[in-house]
């Protein structure tokens, strides 16, 4: 039988071994083994890829402790804005949200945009409007509500300022969350999803939602799934970026996806790091930060979360 994996992230940066008591670093971990269970669970049952990538970032959207979904920071308003995209490596298909309010899964929303719009990306009002005539249950703000991530806000909020997700310094620490996955028939998919940015105003989206950038999936090479500086990864079009060193230059998912982390995305100025997988499942989880959630189970008997370098 193939080899069939996943591997989750749920944001690199700097995430200093000090400030982290061991009851949190415990709680970061069980909930990236159960997300990580769970996708692989889809996949040891035959069920698809793109089954197993929007389970396990539900799984991730659903937990507090990650900015997307539930654990969304807040915007200058302070409220939550939310941004998801999920992609087949096998048909190409795609769909992306962003700028959505009120939704606990964005991942799904994107699904639906992938297989029930004819569209790739819906933002906004229009986005709110095609989960309304799905009838998704929209949830309320104390859903999204969380004091840690108010207090974020609270320290910011009267100033120009924007800031990455727990930043123990600006711009330090990102809490997207995503998941890559290889199934049995050796297809491949890709799902992101954030909260996006503390204090962020202006509509402003960042690379998660966006195919290429933050999120890739195609068969002919690997699935990628991103968190960093948003900017520097749509001006990297990161995920694109790997795929394209597999594709036109034949490297391995590993250097490719080495290449771009520890060398052209920080020549642009970015940093972070990415998940990805190829059809043969091979993983590679670099990051250019001190950490980065993550997490990776294989049928070949790997099984492993970690967080830091
Ligand atoms: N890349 C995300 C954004 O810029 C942030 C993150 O990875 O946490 O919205």
């Amino acid at each position: 039988m193939k080899t069939f994996s996943i591997a989750i992230h749920g944001g690199a940066g700097t995430l200093v071994k000090g400030m982290m008591t061991p009851e949190l670093e415990a709680q970061y971990k069980s909930a990236l083994q159960s997300a990580l269970n769970e996708g692989y669970k889809l996949l040891d049952d035959g069920k698809s890829a793109v089954e197993a990538v929007e389970e396990a970032v539900k799984l991730l959207e659903n937990s507090h402790l990650f900015n997307a979904g539930k654990g969304s920071v807040f915007t200058a308003t302070e409220t939550h804005e939310m941004d998801a995209s999920i992609m087949d490596g096998k048909t190409l298909n795609a769909g992306g949200v962003s700028l959505i309010t009120g939704i606990k899964n964005p991942v799904s929303l994107a699904r639906d945009v992938m297989e029930k719009s004819e569209h790739v990306f819906l933002a906004g009002d229009g986005a709110m409007q095609f989960a309304k005539e799905l009838d998704y249950k929209l949830e309320d703000a104390s859903y999204f509500y969380d004091e840690f991530r108010h207090k974020q806000w609270l320290d910011i909020k009267d100033t120009d300022g924007f800031q990455l997700d727990h930043a123990t310094k600006k711009d330090s620490k990102f809490g997207t969350v995503g998941a890559v996955a290889c199934d049995q028939d050796g297809n491949i998919a890709a799902a992101t999803s954030t909260g996006g940015m503390t204090n962020k105003k202006w509509g402003r989206v960042g690379d998660s939602p966006m195919i290429g950038a933050g999120n890739y999936a195609n068969n002919k090479t690997c699935a990628i799934s991103c968190t960093g500086s948003g900017e520097f990864f749509i001006r990297g079009v990161v995920a694109y970026d790997v795929a394209c060193l597999m594709e036109h230059k034949g490297m391995s998912v590993k250097d490719a996806s080495s290449e771009v982390i520890h060398k052209r995305i920080l020549e642009i100025g970015g940093d972070g790091g990415l998940i990805a997988v190829d059809t043969n499942g091979n993983i590679a989880m670099p990051f250019n930060t001190e950490g980065m959630y993550r997490g990776q189970k294989s049928s070949d008997g790997v099984d492993d979360v970690s967080i830091y370098g």
